[in-house]
């Protein structure tokens, strides 16, 4: 019986495939920060609401750097475990938030979303026909990716 691996059911370049995963497991981990941290600091009304948004988005970006995780790990990768390394690895490049207003942590909320978006837009041209299951997990980040956008789009207008 012929053993299929995952590697040989994949049809892109698997060194390139785990650079891209890597980028995106460190940005994830970047926004999961940004995230959580920004609904600690802000300040001024409507702090609770956006707070609890803020939260809730932390944990959907861990969810995503779980996924993309376990993919690198099923790809036969290794997981980047170094944190002063993940400044080098990343795309988006997380900064560190510059202002404790609200609307202002929105924006820079929105600019991480916008370079997610772009980045597994790609991602998904990369791998489409090519690799079915990371297709199909980076699909489901990008719809999440897309919902996050559109929720601090409507947190902005609120405010
Ligand atoms: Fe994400
Ligand atoms: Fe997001
Ligand atoms: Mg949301």
């Amino acid at each position: 019986m012929t053993v299929l691996k995952v590697k040989d059911i994949i049809k892109v370049p698997l060194k390139e495939l785990l650079a891209k995963l890597t980028t995106a497991y460190v940005d994830e981990l970047g926004a999961t920060y940004q995230y959580w941290v920004g609904a600690k600091i802000i300040q001024g009304s409507g702090r609770t609401t956006v707070a609890s948004e803020l939260n809730t988005h932390a944990q959907e970006e861990l969810s995503h750097a779980e996924s993309i995780a376990t993919r690198i790990i099923q790809l036969g990768g290794q997981i980047n475990i170094y944190p002063q390394d993940w400044h080098k690895k990343a795309g988006c490049h997380y900064k560190a938030i510059s202002s404790t207003k609200i609307i202002t942590v929105l924006k820079e909320n929105l600019k991480g979303e916008q370079c997610a978006i772009e980045f597994y837009n790609g991602l998904l041209n990369f791998t489409q026909g090519k690799d079915h299951v990371t297709y199909s997990i980076i699909e489901k980040i990008l719809e999440d990716e897309l919902e996050h956008e559109q929720d601090i789009i409507t947190l902005l207008e609120e405010i």
